[in-house]
């Protein structure tokens, strides 16, 4: 049998999603943890992911490229104890906007101006622990925890919390893609953002030669197909793969199983419209999302999913711990520096990514 090592390394992940099982790990497009972002990375890359999805953050997409490191090197102890390792890197995405989107924003306040005997509920609701009262350090959001999710806004009675939104600008998207060389980006945009979108895809452009895929994520809408098509229209000609991703509803996965519905039905809708490239779900997908595509007839036909909250949550017990064992020894709080947590945190890792990639499936692709 002829057997391409080189292919079958640089290209693994396109096939995961030519076959359907392919797994996209979401860190969170304003999600700068770097900490929480390396372990996520390193834990959920020897479980077998196929793509990483991080914030276009220079500092960031370091951190992750160590992890990557890290995990080639610890690839065949994965295999060792029965987990995917990393024999063929996932890719490395970021994620840019076009215009407002909640994906691109921090929660902030002032904690001065909070009474004396609120209860504190934005604290309690957080998802990512990035609300803070501490008298001695800093109080309020902590930014880099922040990754937008807007669950805090409702829950504060003095409606003293806000947030500021940032959109990447087409001048700096080039140096961006030069100097980190990642493999793919996602871009996020909204039905009515067709000139907002064509400015950045002008920008792209000039080096989508020197990507393996783009992705398109986008909330359903009224005339969603008809953007979408337009969008298609704006991309040609694409060199290289192209992702619909199905954003039901955004940040939500975490919060339980009913915030699934949303994106199945979405991806429903784009798969029915039968536009060139794969579609994948996100925005709401959980532990339940593969077995309720499965019940809908509807895991052959999607190419993947792509786990963002929900993942992140799965492993936030595992990194606080990381982060107090090796704060009180002074150390960096490194993954790899405590194999228990470690290997508790890839068995973890793993019970997801295993649900899209059953072992036959993956047996099958390492012959191709
Ligand atoms: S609840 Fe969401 S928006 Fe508010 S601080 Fe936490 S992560 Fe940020
Ligand atoms: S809920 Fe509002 S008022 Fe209460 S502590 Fe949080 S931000 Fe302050």
């Amino acid at each position: 049998m002829y057997y391409d090592i080189r292919v079958t390394y640089l290209y693994y992940p396109l096939q995961s999603l030519r076959q359907g099982h392919w797994f996209k790990l979401i860190c969170g497009a304003s999600f700068q943890h770097r900490t929480a972002v390396r372990s996520l990375v390193l834990a959920y890359t020897l479980a077998g992911v196929d793509c990483i999805d991080v914030a276009a953050d220079p500092a960031v997409v370091a951190a992750a490229r160590d992890a990557l490191q890290v995990a080639q090197s610890l690839s065949q102890a994965a295999q060792k104890r029965g987990f995917a390792g990393c024999s063929s890197q996932p890719l490395l995405m970021v994620s840019l906007n076009d215009g407002e989107d909640p994906h691109f924003r921090k929660a902030e306040f002032n904690p001065a101006n909070c009474p004396a005997d609120c209860p504190r509920p934005c604290e309690r609701v957080c998802p990512a622990e990035a609300i803070a009262f501490n008298k001695d350090s800093c109080s309020g959001v902590i930014d880099r925890r922040c990754y937008g999710c807007g669950r805090c806004l409702p829950a504060c009675p003095s409606q003293l919390i806000f947030t500021r939104s940032y959109i990447y600008t087409p001048q700096a998207i080039a140096p961006l893609l030069l100097e980190t060389g990642i493999d793919a980006i996602e871009i996020h945009t909204q039905v009515g953002h067709l000139a907002d979108f064509r400015r950045l895809w002008q920008a792209i452009a000039p080096w989508a030669d020197k990507l393996i895929l783009v992705a398109i994520s986008c909330p359903d809408g009224a005339d969603l197909i008809d953007y979408l098509r337009s969008l298609y229209q704006i991309i040609q000609p694409l060199p290289c793969q192209l992702i619909w991703q199905a954003d039901g509803r955004p940040m939500s996965g975490d919060i339980g199983a009913g915030t699934t519905h949303a994106t199945i039905k979405l991806a429903q809708k784009v798969i029915a419209a039968g536009l060139p490239g794969h579609v994948q779900l996100a925005g709401g997908t959980n532990n339940y999302t593969v077995s309720k595509l499965r019940s809908a007839g509807l895991l052959s036909q999607v190419a993947g999913v792509g786990y963002g909250s929900y993942a992140r949550v799965l492993l936030s017990p595992i990194i606080d711990q990381l982060e107090t064992r090796l704060e009180q020894n002074s150390e960096p709080p490194r993954l790899e520096s405590l194999p228990e947590l470690l290997w508790q945190a890839v068995a973890v890792a793993h019970s997801l990514v295993v649900q899209l990639k059953s072992p036959m499936k993956v047996l099958e692709t390492s012959h191709l």
